[in-house]
C-alpha cells in the first residue's frame, strides 16, 4: 500500500497544507483536534485582530474563503477591513473548511515520530496504532509552547495553572471566574490587552503590567492608515508589505536579525477597536521589569522595578502571564530523540530550507515553528498563502 504523508495539526496551517496536498492527489493522514487553540486556549468572546482578507485558509479549491463560509452559514459577510471577526465565527469557518476539504481528519494525538529504516517515518498514535509515512508535516502551532518568564516561576512552583497563583493566558477560555477579584495581567500584546478587557467586563478589577519598552499602544484604524505606503495584511508600511508578500529571502538574513524580527515586528500592539473598551475598564502600570514573583499566602505578589529605579511590591488574587509562545524543538516531545538530535536548529527553532523542509529530508515544519526561517508572517493565518503551496510543491517533487 502507498505510504501516506502525515500532517500533524488541524489548525489553520495543518488544514491548509492538507488541502494543498490532497489537491495534488497525494495520500494524506491528518491528525489533531480541529481549531483547538482557538476553541480552548483563547478567551471566550475574543475578536480577531486580523482583517477578513488576512484570515483565509489558503487552498487551491475555490469557494473556501471566510466570506464563502459566511454565505454558506447565512451570517453577515465579513469582507471589509473594518469588519471585525468574532472568534466563534472563525472557529466555525475552520470546522467548515475541515469538513469540506479534509474530511478524513483523525482526532487522535501523534505521540511519537521516528525515522524508519527505509528512509520514511514511523508514527505512533495515542490510539495505539503504528504506521509508516513517506513524509511528515509538523503543524502543531501553539501547542505546548506557552512561555512563562523565569522571574514568574517563584509563584508557580508546579507550573502555571488557573488554580495556582500564576497562570498563562493560554490556560483560560471563560474569564467569569475572576468576577469580583483583583487580577494582574502581564504583557502588552493583543492577547494581554484583550484578556484584560474581557476580564474587566466580566467583573474583575484588572491591572495590566507592561514591561520594558512594551508600553501599551494601539494600532491605527483602517481609515487612518498612511495612504502613500503599500497595503499589507497588517497595515500600510513598506516593511510589513515586504515581510508579508516576499518572505523568500528571510532565510538568508543573519541569525540574530531573523530572531529579532520575529519577536519585534508586529509585536505588542492592541487592535484599534479595543482601545476604548480597554481604556475605560483597565488600569495600566508601566514598569521597567518584573524582578520576582512569590505566593507567600497562596496569593501572588510581584516585585517590580519602576522606571524611576524604585522597587515595588504588587499583590492580587491572581496573575495571568500573557507572555506569548516560544518555539523550542525540545518541547516537541513527540519527535523522537534521534530525530531531534539530527535536526539542525537555530536557538531551538528548526532551520528550514526551500519548501519548508528541515535538515531531515521528508520532515517539514509550517506555522509558528517556521517563523524564524520565513519571518513573522508565519505567526498568522495569512501566512498559509505563502507557506502551503510551496510546502506542497516541494513535498510533491521530493516524495510525491
Ligand atoms: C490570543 C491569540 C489571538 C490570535 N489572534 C490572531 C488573529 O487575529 N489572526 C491571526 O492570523 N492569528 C492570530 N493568532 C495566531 C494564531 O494562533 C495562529 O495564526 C494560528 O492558530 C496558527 O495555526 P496553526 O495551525 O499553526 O496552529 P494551531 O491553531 O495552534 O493548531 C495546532 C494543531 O495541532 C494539533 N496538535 C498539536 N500537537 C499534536 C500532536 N502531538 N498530535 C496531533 N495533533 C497535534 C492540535 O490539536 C491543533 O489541531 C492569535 C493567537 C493568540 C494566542
Amino acid at each position: 500500500m502507498t505510504r501516506p504523508v502525515a500532517v500533524i495539526g488541524a489548525g489553520p496551517f495543518g488544514l491548509s497544507t492538507a488541502a494543498h496536498l490532497r489537491a495534488r492527489g497525494i495520500p494524506v493522514r491528518v491528525f489533531g483536534d480541529p481549531m483547538v487553540s482557538w476553541r480552548d486556549h483563547m478567551p471566550e468572546g475574543m475578536l480577531l485582530k486580523s482583517t477578513p482578507a488576512a484570515s483565509n485558509f489558503d487552498c487551491p479549491q475555490p469557494g473556501h474563503t471566510l466570506a464563502d463560509y459566511c454565505d454558506a452559514a447565512g451570517i453577515r459577510r465579513l469582507v471589509a477591513d473594518e469588519d471585525i471577526i468574532p472568534a466563534e465565527t472563525f472557529i466555525g469557518y475552520g470546522e467548515w473548511f475541515q469538513q469540506r476539504l479534509v474530511p478524513g481528519l483523525e482526532q487522535v494525538r501523534v505521540v511519537a515520530v521516528d525515522r524508519d529504516k527505509s528512509g520514511g517515518f514511523e508514527l505512533k498514535l495515542d490510539s495505539g496504532e503504528t504506521f509508516t509515512a513517506r513524509a511528515v508535516v509538523v503543524a502543531t502551532g501553539l501547542s505546548g509552547l506557552a512561555h512563562l518568564p523565569a522571574e514568574l516561576k517563584g509563584a508557580a512552583a508546579d507550573g502555571p495553572a488557573p488554580t495556582s497563583p500564576v497562570s498563562h493566558s493560554s490556560q483560560h477560555h471563560g474569564l467569569g471566574r475572576f468576577e469580583g477579584k483583583e487580577l494582574i495581567v502581564i504583557g502588552a500584546g493583543q492577547s494581554a490587552l484583550e484578556t484584560a478587557a474581557l476580564a474587566a467586563e466580566a467583573g474583575a478589577r484588572v491591572r495590566v503590567i507592561a514591561r520594558g519598552r512594551g508600553r501599551v499602544a494601539f494600532g491605527a484604524p483602517p481609515w487612518d492608515q498612511p495612504k502613500l505606503r503599500p497595503e499589507s495584511p497588517f497595515g500600510n508600511a513598506w516593511s510589513l508589505w515586504a515581510l508579508s508578500y516576499y518572505p523568500h529571502p528571510y532565510r538568508y538574513l543573519p541569525e540574530a536579525t531573523r530572531h529579532y524580527l520575529v519577536r519585534r515586528v508586529l509585536g505588542p500592539l492592541g487592535a484599534w477597536w479595543l482601545r476604548e473598551r480597554f481604556e475605560t475598564a483597565v488600569q495600566v502600570q508601566d514598569v521597567e521589569r518584573v524582578v520576582a514573583a512569590e505566593a507567600p499566602d497562596g496569593s501572588p505578589v510581584l516585585t517590580v522595578r519602576t522606571h524611576g529605579g524604585r522597587t515595588e511590591r504588587l499583590g492580587a488574587d491572581h496573575v495571568i502571564a500573557a507572555t506569548g509562545y516560544r518555539v523550542d524543538i525540545a518541547a516537541m516531545d513527540f519527535l523522537g530523540h534521534e530525530l531531534r538530535t539530527r535536526l539542525a536548529v537555530s536557538r531551538g527553532t528548526p532551520k528550514l530550507g526551500p519548501g519548508y523542509v528541515s535538515s531531515v529530508p521528508g520532515l517539514y515544519f509550517t506555522g509558528l515553528p517556521a517563523a524564524s526561517s520565513y519571518g513573522p508572517v508565519m505567526r498568522f493565518v495569512c501566512g498559509t498563502e505563502f507557506a502551503s503551496p510551496r510546502l506542497a510543491k516541494h513535498l510533491a517533487a521530493a516524495h510525491g
